[in-house]
């Protein structure tokens, strides 16, 4: 049978070798921060057990005190990861496991007595697994079956911590090698470990996989979809719109190489940057908006009729034009030009919508830029692009915006 310490140095080099991964595995991606909280968390898990191991080789202040602590700390490093992998703040008691064994050593009776502070180091390893099995469940990462068996591994290792704490101070075992029941606890532990790090792995290749299936899809300037993602868009509401029509809208900014000639390429990219993330804030939820070419973007949504594309298209447009955009010491504003092209959900092909809409946008751009043409079966329908009214807030706009597309409705100025 294995000696205690022969098994306290297994567990230290395994805890050692995943915190070593992990802590490599951050300094390669430093922004996936809960990488560095895991590593710390196996860090402070190794050396404490490493201290332990070393009891009557060094003093027991370090082999006891200290070393519990800081095997204790690994639960609070563990809760952080856990709270950062889900992108919030950890549960206010994550300090709880270290702190409730530096309380209880304060009392000389749990000081002085073995039994006694193996009890307090599993209660308090019972509440850390408590802890991360509570902020585990209320995370939203992964899937939620992933979840329910990582918080189930967990409160399990924390019932156990619970009954060996009272077996602990049943039998009143006086060291390590007195403990009857150290061959359990060891079990317990090791598959409860192993099987948490399994779920923990593959819910982290899994982030993974989704992060680079996100990337390929996204334009790294402004965070819009780019063309392929715009392609699994059409896919994607096509297959479950609840509308009957998809529309499709075309952008594509007025003289923009002017900008760029006039203020530099840093003050160009800040306008296309600029400009997306005012259509994301104005686009309707379910809507899909994405850079499909250098100063080209389109957005894509389910309509009921033609009119809902072009109150979007225009509510971005005018929004644009009124936007002051920090160019150097100045301040610059750049209009767009915006082609609609909307087709039955049932016959709409994306190769189709593309063409349409830029036949629109050739005429938004041939009549004078900053406005907005609709293909409308083989008529293209131009709206008029200056406001009558004096809008005051954004209701009145869209009022007067819907004037102005009933103006047109039956009008033929193709
Ligand atoms: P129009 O009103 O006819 O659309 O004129 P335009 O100047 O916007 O169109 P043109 O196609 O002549 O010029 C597009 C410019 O967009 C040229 C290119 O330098 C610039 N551009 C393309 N991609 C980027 C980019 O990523 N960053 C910046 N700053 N400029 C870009
Ligand atoms: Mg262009
Ligand atoms: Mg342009």
């Amino acid at each position: 049978m294995l000696d205690v310490k022969t098994a306290f140095l297994l567990w230290v080099t395994q805890a050692g070798t995943f915190s070593i991964l992990l802590i490599a595995i951050w300094l390669h991606a430093p922004n996936q921060r809960h990488y560095l909280w895991f590593g710390l968390g196996f860090a402070g898990h190794a050396l404490g057990l490493g201290l332990i191991a070393a009891r009557n080789e060094i003093p027991d202040f370090i082999s006891i005190h200290m070393a519990n602590f800081i095997s204790l700390s690994s639960f609070s490093f563990w809760v952080v990861g856990l709270a950062t992998f889900d992108g919030r703040r950890p549960p206010r008691l994550y300090l709880l496991p270290p702190l409730l064994w530096t309380a209880a050593n304060l009392l000389p009776f749990i000081r002085a007595e073995f039994a006694y502070r193996f009890a307090v180091y599993d209660i308090a390893s019972s509440i850390g697994f408590a802890i991360m099995a509570f902020t585990v469940g209320k995370s939203a990462f992964s899937t939620i079956r992933y979840r329910q068996m990582l918080a189930l591994v967990w409160i399990l290792q924390a019932i156990g911590g619970i009954v060996f704490a009272g077996l602990a101070i049943r039998l009143m075992p006086s060291s390590f090698p007195d403990l009857t029941i150290k061959a359990h606890v060891g079990l317990v532990a090791i598959v409860g470990f192993v099987t948490a790090i399994v779920i923990l792995a593959k819910m982290l290749m899994d982030q993974s996989e989704a992060r680079l299936r996100e990337l390929a899809c996204t334009d790294p300037l402004t965070g819009a979809l780019n063309r392929r993602g715009l392609n699994d868009a059409f896919e994607q509401m096509t297959g479950t719109s609840d509308k009957p029509a998809v529309a499709l809208l075309l952008f594509d900014l007025d003289h923009f190489k002017q900008i760029n000639d006039r203020y530099g390429h840093q003050t160009g990219d800040l306008v296309l940057c600029e400009f997306a993330r005012l259509c994301t804030s104005l686009l309707p939820q379910g809507a899909a908006f994405a850079r499909t070419g250098g100063e080209e973007f389109a957005a894509m949504l389910g309509v009921a009729e033609a009119r809902d594309a072009a109150l979007v298209a225009e509510t971005a447009r005018l929004a644009m034009a009124e936007r002051k955009i920090p160019a150097g010491a100045v301040a610059t504003s750049v209009t767009v030009s915006v082609g609609i092209a909307v087709s039955t959900v049932a016959e709409a092909t994306l190769d189709q919508l593309m063409k349409n809409a830029d036949k629109a946008l050739y005429r938004a751009k041939a009549q004078g830029r900053n406005r907005t043409a609709v293909t409308n079966g083989k008529r293209v329908v131009t709206l008029p692009p200056h406001r009558t009214d004096p809008l005051d807030d954004q209701a009145d706009h869209q009022v007067a915006i819907l004037k102005r597309l009933a103006s047109v409705a039956g009008s033929d100025n193709s």
